[in-house]
């Protein structure tokens, strides 16, 4: 007798069971009639909207991204002072920087930092790229920054070298030209007469010291 019953029980659970996995795909057919609609994620009870269809049809469709989306790496070359702290934070070594120095000041950033070393080569490899965004952190005047543009897929990964130094080939062979010319001069300027100190000694610190009872 006790068999029988807990034969028909586990027939009712069973029943049970499969009756709310059905009801609950069929709760779901019926809402997939519809698409989702993308809002922003900032937009209040993003999360309660998730039911529909989740599939867009990219790229005649995207889904809105958050302005402070981390993907491609953009540097704006006119701020850029060429400090070499992002290339040297870079857990990946991905940043390539040949600076070559001026040998005056050569601008200034919108920042108003001034600008005293040319860029012959600001490379990033986003093919290495792990988007951590320690390299905009670091950067002094925030011309390096990561963007929303995310779809940059190529067919040959090299191509996700990204060069953003302007510099032509005959620019570069001036500066560097113009900074051994620069450096030569100041290596072979005359000795000061005998007797006089050099203009680049220190000068000698005498403390100042009262007499006792003054
Ligand atoms: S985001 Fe990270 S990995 Fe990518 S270039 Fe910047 S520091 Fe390197
Ligand atoms: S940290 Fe900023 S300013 Fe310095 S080299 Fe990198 S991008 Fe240029």
């Amino acid at each position: 007798m006790e068999q029988q019953t807990g034969y028909w029980r586990n027939i009712r659970e069973a029943t049970r069971s499969v009756w709310g996995g059905l009801r609950l795909t069929f709760r779901h057919i019926v809402k997939a009639r519809k698409s989702v609609v993308n809002h922003s994620i900032k937009t209040e009870g993003y999360f309660d909207q998730q039911e529909g269809i989740a599939t867009v049809q990219y790229p005649h469709v995207s889904i809105p991204l958050p302005d402070n989306g981390r993907y491609k790496l953009h540097n704006e070359i006119d701020d850029c002072i060429v400090c070499d702290k992002c290339a040297k934070i870079c857990p990946v070594n991905c940043i390539t920087i040949e600076p070559i120095k001026a040998t005056e000041e050569i601008g200034r950033t919108s920042d108003g930092t001034p600008k005293r070393i040319y860029a012959a080569k600001f490379d990033i490899d986003m093919g290495k790229c792990c988007f951590c965004g320690l390299c905009t952190t670091v950067c002094p005047t925030e011309c390096l920054t990561m963007t929303k543009t995310y779809d940059f897929s190529v067919f040959d990964i090299r191509e996700h070298n990204y060069a953003f130094a302007e510099m032509t080939a005959a620019d570069i062979a001036d500066k560097k030209k113009a900074l051994e010319e620069h450096q030569k001069s100041k290596a072979v300027q005359p000795p000061p007469p005998s007797g006089e100190a050099p203009k680049t000694a220190r000068p000698v610190f005498k403390p100042k010291i009262k007499p006792p009872g003054t």
